[in-house]
């Protein structure tokens, strides 16, 4: 095969900056596919000075002449789909040609209602991560071999079977065991169908167009969304998400074979945080985690929510990058680090009184505590950094001690968020 296939992955909870990371590799990529998770992720890009938020959209749409791809691993909320479109539409950027796989799930009215109706139902005590998007309900259809997928919005009579067949059962639970209003019918078959009209120009079957560009020697950028640590199997189990985020998520998320993958770049940010619960080891609850949500804004993109934040977390990143393959890290939010004396890592676990360098996704997480090497800081301001050898010696240091304990090059350094402010060691 001609062209190249690379895989972008967050390597942490999410947030690491893959949007941003995406961007700065955009010049060598000629399409751009996200192939799993849903519109409630939030990939930030800044393009002269002003911040872009892409939420299912691929990040190369601000490009003329690439091409952006909605593979079958999806799911599509139509009507946000639309806001996103009509919104980079009105700023004039909707560069990209953009294809859609008609095997994406469609996130449907009933999955937003139930999102709410379970989370309000399990209450507080039921571990679980939703946006109330209906994302997860409708990867659960998905499975259940119950959905509708961008296709059946396309064959009229097609949709409005499978709607009232899915009805019967989804207003049963509705009803009775969530005390909600039943849905009628029209009420989900006419807006259903008023999308199949409007998606219909951008739908295509992805996976020989991907096959076919890799033919031509295209290269080929696999957006992971989310984080490593949130994967349906290899996550932290149950504070996941609903999809696979690693690696190997790219492949049955579009249809391209696994002997076609040249890179995994793992996104790492300089830092861990969290959304959300879930164990988090080096979560640091004083003046520490303050000060790096601070410099670092880490606050959520949709909700504005503060993010839980702590020191990196070697351990865990050790077992993401070993677990995704990585071929290289890109290393983000580098700067955030500037102005203090020390920086903290966690090397290892202390579990009950045994010291351990193992990585568990299980429950024995909640109980490990962090044992912290402690490397000196600088306050140098590193923001316009171009170059490795430009960093002051203690950041040149921080980086290496991460390629020692990843077994990992690190190949991209962020140093401010504009698309700029990156370091690029030959990736
Ligand atoms: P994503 O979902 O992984 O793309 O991450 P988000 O977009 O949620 O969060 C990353 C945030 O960090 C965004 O606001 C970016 O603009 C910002 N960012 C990315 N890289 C850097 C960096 O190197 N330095 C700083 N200061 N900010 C960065």
């Amino acid at each position: 095969m001609k062209g190249k296939v690379d895989i972008l992955i967050g390597a942490q909870w999410g947030d690491e900056g893959k949007g941003k990371t995406a961007d700065a590799m955009s010049s060598t990529v000629d399409v751009f596919v996200r192939y799993q998770g849903g519109a409630d992720t939030g990939h930030t890009v800044v393009v002269d000075g002003e911040k872009v938020v892409f939420k299912l959209l691929p990040s190369g749409m601000l490009y003329p002449g690439k091409l952006c791809v909605l593979g079958n691993g999806v799911v599509i909320e139509p009507e946000l789909f639309l806001k996103e479109m009509d919104e980079l539409h009105r700023k004039g950027r909707d560069r990209a040609r953009l294809v859609v796989s008609p095997h994406a799930h469609v996130v449907m009215p009933y999955h937003k209602i139930l999102d709410h109706a379970q989370e309000a139902f399990r209450g507080k005590k039921h571990a679980a991560i939703t946006t109330g998007k209906g994302i997860g309900p409708c990867y659960v259809d998905k499975y259940a071999r119950n959905g509708i997928r961008v296709d059946d919005l396309l064959n009229e009579g097609r949709l409005r079977e499978a709607i009232s067949t899915i009805l019967e059962e989804k207003n049963r639970i509705l009803t009775k065991l969530y005390g909600e209003k039943p849905l009628p019918v029209d009420e989900v078959y006419e807006p259903a169908r008023e999308w199949g009209k409007v998606l219909a120009p951008y739908v295509e079957d992805t996976t020989p167009l991907l096959r076919e560009s890799l033919e031509k020697g295209k290269h080929i950028l696999l957006e992971g969304v989310q984080g490593a640590l949130l994967d349906i199997d290899h996550g932290t189990y149950p504070y996941v998400i609903n999809s696979s985020t690693v690696a190997t998520g790219g492949f049955s998320g579009t249809g391209l074979p696994v002997t076609c993958v040249d890179r995994i770049i793992a996104v790492v940010k300089a830092y861990t945080t969290r959304a959300g619960d879930g164990p988090m080891p080096t979560e640091d609850k004083g003046e520490g985690g303050e000060l790096l949500r601070s410099k670092g804004g880490e606050y959520g993109s949709f909700t504005g929510r503060p993010r839980r934040c702590g020191w990196l977390d070697i351990v865990a990143l050790r077992y993401s990058t070993r677990l995704n393959g990585c071929t290289a890290i890109a290393l983000m939010k580098l700067d955030v680090f500037t102005g203090m004396d020390k920086i903290q890592v966690c090397v290892a676990y202390d579990l009950n009184g045994t010291k351990t360098e193992r990585f568990s996704s299980l429950s024995d997480l909640a109980e490990c505590r962090p044992v912290f090497e402690s490397l000196p800081g600088w306050h140098e301001d590193i923001s316009g950094c171009t170059t490795f050898e430009s960093l002051p010696e203690a950041a040149q240091n921080y980086v290496r001690y991460i390629e020692e304990r990843t077994d990992a090059p690190v190949k991209l350094i962020g140093v401010g968020p504009a698309r700029n402010q990156t370091i690029n060691r030959g990736l």
